[in-house]
């Protein structure tokens, strides 16, 4: 058991931590930049470290900073969040050296996910569905053009060391093709230092749907269905919701107990995400992601259960708390990113709030580290709370989002509340009727 845990991140996900913590017995540390020593994670945390200046490469990414943090308060664990170091196998690998346990998988795991294409053989090994493509990384243009006439046009270039939608170009037939693999190429290096792109057939109107997994590194894992993250805005999703609008209970089944094998058969230890871009009832593998992912809450909702808790349960050294038949889903939920950003640009608007009004009643959840008169600063990601709603069915979750949203408030800033108001409104919405490009289209017709 541990005795205290610190919490390698800052927001909305630190306050998360924190909570399952305390509700474990458990003391937490909070480690701060100079920028955040008045952050909400700061304050509701038992312990606090101040571990660097503003610059997130400064604090909450320095990995000495972080350990030393460790070491002066004693914690056993640190449960990264997402984002941060919460992918980074060589921190996981310090750690280890160090004696103090990281709360999700181990770094091998994390390393042969991190890399794209490694990934995508490792799922294809495992007997994942995974999109048509190049057979690992794509080196020059003539072979991108070889690829591309195997595959078939539209594809896209991705980068290897990719993430959060960074690098990543559509070529709709031959003559776009040497523009998108250059400057894919130079984007990657730019992003990630490292200019390995692979190719995959460009998908048309998929949706996109993730598994979420939890293995006990024993061997033993369970699937906890899909979430539907299709309402993207590049590449990054806004709106989510569990179950999946159009997936089948059978489809559903199928796909799950494929990620659960997998999982097991990798001995995996802790929550994982699979992701998929499904079209036409087949699911293709994108990615896998090894941490908790920011809209975990709406699987939280519908199968009543506590991924965090698990997740240090399961760093801990015990097995799984459920099984896969005591798992089942109970209605339906769905999650809106309020982020500090001003529309119809989404710029970033950091600033001070100066009223903060949470919404509340049956089923309503709210995830921010917001509070009256805290100044956001302009330093780290926008995000600056979720709601997640929970309703007995769909339409009951829509119109429960719909009210929940009339109460938030959020003053001080600006923020893209408005643009969830608006798009409850859509027919499309109302119906799940959409793919991952409907809200782009949706954002040109409407904002222009
Ligand atoms: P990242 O790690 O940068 O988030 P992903 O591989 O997870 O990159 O892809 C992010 C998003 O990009 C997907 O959710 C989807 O919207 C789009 N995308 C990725 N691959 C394809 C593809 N083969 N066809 C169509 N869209 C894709």
């Amino acid at each position: 058991m541990f005795d205290k845990i610190l919490i390698a991140n800052r927001g909305e996900i630190a306050l998360r931590v924190i909570r399952a913590c305390r509700e474990m017995g458990i003391a937490s540390v909070a480690v701060h930049s100079t920028a955040d020593s008045d952050a909400m994670h700061v304050r509701m945390a038992d312990e606090s470290v101040c571990i660097g200046p503003n610059p997130s490469a400064d604090s909450y990414l320095s990995i000495p900073a972080i350990v030393a943090a460790c070491e002066i308060t004693g914690a056993q664990a640190i449960h990264p969040g997402y984002g941060f170091l919460s992918e980074n196998a060589a921190f996981v690998q310090v750690l280890e050296d160090h004696g103090i346990t990281f709360i999700g998988p181990s770094a091998e795991h994390i390393r042969m996910m991190g890399d794209k294409i490694t990934a995508k053989e490792t799922a294809k090994n495992l007997g994942i569905p995974v999109v048509p493509g190049s057979d690992g990384g794509v080196a020059d243009f003539a072979t991108a053009k070889t690829v591309a006439a195997q595959i078939g046009y539209p594809v896209i270039i991705k980068a290897t060391a990719g993430g959060g939608g960074r690098g990543m170009k559509v070529a709709r037939d031959e003559s776009e093709l040497e523009v998108a693999f250059r400057t894919a190429r130079s984007e990657a290096k730019a992003a990630f230092g490292n200019d390995e792109v692979y190719m995959e057939k460009y998908l048309q109107r998929p949706r996109h749907i993730e598994i979420q997994v939890f293995g006990d590194g024993k061997g033993n894992a369970v699937h906890l269905a899909e979430r539907d993250c299709s309402l993207q805005r590049r590449h990054q999703k806004v709106f989510e919701e569990a179950p999946g609008p159009v997936i089948t209970p059978e489809q559903r089944a199928r796909i799950g107990k494929i990620c659960a094998d997998a999982i097991a058969k990798l001995g995996y230890s802790g929550a994982g995400t699979i992701e998929f871009l499904f079209e036409d009832g087949e699911f293709y593998f994108i990615e896998m992601n090894t941490r908790l992912q920011v809209e975990h809450p709406v699987t939280e909702a519908i199968f009543g259960v506590d991924l965090v808790r698990e997740q240090i349960r399961v760093a801990e050294g015990y097995p799984l708390s459920f099984t896969q038949d005591d798992l089942s889903i109970n209605g339906h939920a769905i999650e809106v990113r309020i982020n500090a950003e001003k529309l119809p640009i989404f710029s970033p608007c950091p600033g001070k709030i100066t009223q903060y009004h949470a919404p509340g009643g049956l089923g309503v959840r709210m995830d921010s580290a917001l509070y009256d008169g805290y100044s956001i600063p302009p330093y780290y990601d926008s995000l600056i709370g979720k709601l997640i709603v929970h309703g007995r069915d769909r339409p009951e979750a829509l119109s429960r989002l719909s009210r929940a949203l009339g109460e938030l408030i959020v003053d001080g800033v600006d923020t893209t509340i408005p643009l969830f108001r608006q798009l409850l409104e859509d027919p499309d919405i109302q119906t799940g009727d959409y793919s991952i490009h409907w809200l782009e289209k949706w954002l040109a017709k409407t904002y222009g």
